[in-house]
């Protein structure tokens, strides 16, 4: 069965069931500051589960069915075993917030109907061998007790099967980040011919919510919840019971196809193909290099189509990071050129009809891998040759991570890999401390620039954050800040975004910036952790610069303590800024242009 019909199924079945199809998401989550990148088919649907946001008004309907593209940044280790990918699509099926039972207890769908839905999916809909399946469900703890009804359950639907019981480890699932719903699963694994034992499906029977302190609750109902929560251990149960599934297509394809790895099935043998014939190796590569270099570019293509950029930090620094593994790894296959290109193509061909956003983004998407490609490749080389000296240093010498990721352009985690191999460890300490050297001689020339006046900078400082939160209403939250240069009387904004601006757009950010001027908002410091900042979802290019840092200075425009609809940018910085944004006077635009494959720069100005 090719992958086009496996999707197609899979969403008729669930639509012949009472479902709505919805489409995917994009990698990059939209509004949920909590997680780096989409990595199952619940995200968007998460309000829906907390009561927060109706799906009968938004969908029509309560059971939702979805094939969602996911990123799993936790694998990009596994890659190049049988079975796991940082992209791949999730196949789906949701309840959330059915209408209750008549007796107004139960959820009207809910593990009594989610269980033989899966189940008759694959053994009946699929003709999957009953016998090589088995399930697991949860075992209970952490005062959350064992899953007696999932049991019965599965003991009524399919006789003699064989059920495992775990704990909170393996069988409890989410939430994907520190707070969020969550409940007990029961997966279902596949044994295939070979023995390799897969996990197939998972069904999260959620109903219960892990509750965090500090993060502003959104609603009444989780305000409450929280409360309870601390009583009764961190969970407490939610006020609807959820259903929430996810199945591997890639997994689903090689149980179908019957293939023994994922990367033989028809969503990867063409990229494999691809690779194999650059490298004109006829099938003779290591195939963990062929299969990383295969998954890496699939899941670049993906992200760079859902507005991802190549940076050194968050979002674009896991596309970094899988862009310049993929290269190495192509070193590793002997190739000496550029070589991503094609298999970026292929990727294009193979998936276009069904992600038209590839079609859509496929020059900019060749574009950004190109120009990668093209600047990792020149430094490989001499990093390479560095590397390899200080392997062949005295015994047991740490490999210097920071030259290589500082001259290079290597990531720490490709270092980490290499070193690894060759049974060298990377001094991770030092290089952290290396890093923080570096951005303190960074700040220091910062300060000396600005020495002028902190009076005279504290304007365009002010502006330029009112700017990058115009910025963001404007385009939308996928904008970041990638960069900035102030000076007296102007400065300088870079941000992440993939084309040129409308003048429309660029007057919207301008009088926005001019209404919030005229606003006379406060502009309030606060001092808090790293991860409070994170949580309270401030704007600043978290994963490097603040690493480690005990407390960090959060600028709100907007005071912060009269609720959060005050707030108009909160951002990390570390100043000066103005004490009103009245102070700034005026705002003007002078100009934009390109700055780089998907980085925009503006010069603007406040006129004090
Ligand atoms: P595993 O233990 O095999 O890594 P998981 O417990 O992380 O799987 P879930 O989080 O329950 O998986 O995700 C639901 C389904 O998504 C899995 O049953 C599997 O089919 C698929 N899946 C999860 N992670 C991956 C991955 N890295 N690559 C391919 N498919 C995956
Ligand atoms: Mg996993």
């Amino acid at each position: 069965m090719v992958h086009q019909e496996i999707r197609q199924k899979f969403l008729d079945y669930f639509v012949a069931h009472g479902h709505t199809v919805v489409p995917s998401s994009s990698l990059v989550p939209s509004g949920d500051e909590s997680v780096l990148l989409t990595t199952a088919g619940m995200q968007q649907f998460k309000p829906y589960m907390l009561g927060e946001a109706d799906a009968l008004t938004d969908f029509g309907n309560t059971r939702l069915t979805s094939i969602q593209k996911c990123f799993r940044t936790s694998d990009i280790d596994a890659v190049g075993d049988e079975h796991h990918h940082t992209f791949f699509e999730m196949l789906g099926n949701f309840s959330v917030g059915d209408p209750k039972d008549s007796d107004g207890v139960g959820a009207g769908y809910f593990k009594e109907e989610a269980i033989p839905l899966a189940w008759n999916f694959l053994t009946g809909e699929l003709g999957l061998d009953p016998k090589r399946i088995h399930v697991s469900i949860f075992a209970g703890g952490e005062g959350i007790p064992k899953d007696w009804e999932a049991k019965k359950i599965w003991e009524r639907e399919a006789p003699g099967i064989k059920i495992q019981q775990y704990g909170k480890e393996d069988n409890f699932w989410g939430p994907p980040a520190t707070a969020g719903p969550c409940g007990p699963c029961s997966e279902i694994i596949y044994t295939l011919p070979s023995g390799l034992e897969t996990e197939l499906w998972n069904l999260v029977f959620m109903e219960y919510y892990k509750g965090e302190r500090g993060k502003p609750a959104k609603s009444e109902a989780i305000r409450r919840a929280r409360h309870n929560a601390k009583a009764l251990g961190g969970y407490t149960k939610l006020k609807q019971k959820n259903i929430d599934t996810g199945m591997g297509l890639e997994r689903l394809a090689l149980i179908l196809q019957e293939k023994e790895t994922v990367f033989e099935t028809d969503l990867f043998a063409p990229i494999i193909a691809e690779i194999d014939k650059i490298a004109k190796v006829d099938g003779r590569g290591d195939p963990r290099s062929l299969r990383i270099i295969a998954d890496h570019i699939r899941g670049a293509v993906f992200l760079i189509a859902d507005g991802v950029q190549p940076l050194n930090v968050g979002r674009g620094y896991v596309l970094r990071r899988i862009l310049r593994r993929a290269i190495l790894h192509g070193r590793l296959l002997d190739i000496s050129g550029y070589f991503l290109l094609e298999p970026a193509k292929k990727v294009i061909t193979l998936y276009r009809e069904v992600y038209p956003e590839l079609d859509k983004k496929e020059k900019e998407i060749l574009a950004v891998v190109e120009e990668e490609e093209q600047k990792f490749g020149k430094t490989l080389n001499q990093g390479l040759k560095q590397l390899e000296k200080t392997l062949r240093g005295p015994q047991g010498k740490l490999v210097d991570a920071f030259v290589l990721y500082d001259t290079y352009g290597f990531p720490l985690e490709l270092t980490k890999e290499i070193a690894q191999a060759r049974g060298l460890t990377v001094n991770e300490k030092e290089f952290e401390r290396k890093l923080e050297e570096q951005r303190e001689r960074a700040r220091s020339a910062q300060k000396e620039a600005k020495a002028a006046s902190d009076e005279e900078i504290a304007p365009q400082h002010t502006a330029a954050h009112l700017l990058n939160a115009a910025l963001r209403t404007v385009l939308g939250p996928q904008v970041h800040q990638a960069g900035q240069h102030l000076e007296v009387g102007r400065f300088r904004h870079d941000f992440t975004f993939g084309r040129k601006l409308t003048d429309e757009e660029l007057k919207r950010a301008e009088a926005l910036v001019n209404k919030k001027i005229k606003e006379d908002l406060p502009v309030v410091k606060a001092e808090v952790s790293l991860e409070e900042a994170k949580k309270l979802g401030a704007e600043a290019v978290f994963t490097e610069k603040y690493q480690g840092l005990e407390k960090v200075t959060l600028y709100h425009v907007g005071d912060p303590s009269t609720g959060s609809g005050q707030v108009f940018s909160k951002e990390l910085c570390a100043g000066p800024h103005v004490a009103q944004t009245s102070e700034l006077g005026r705002f003007e635009i002078i100009k934009e242009e390109a700055a780089g494959a998907g980085i925009r720069r503006i010069y603007a100005r406040a006129i004090t």
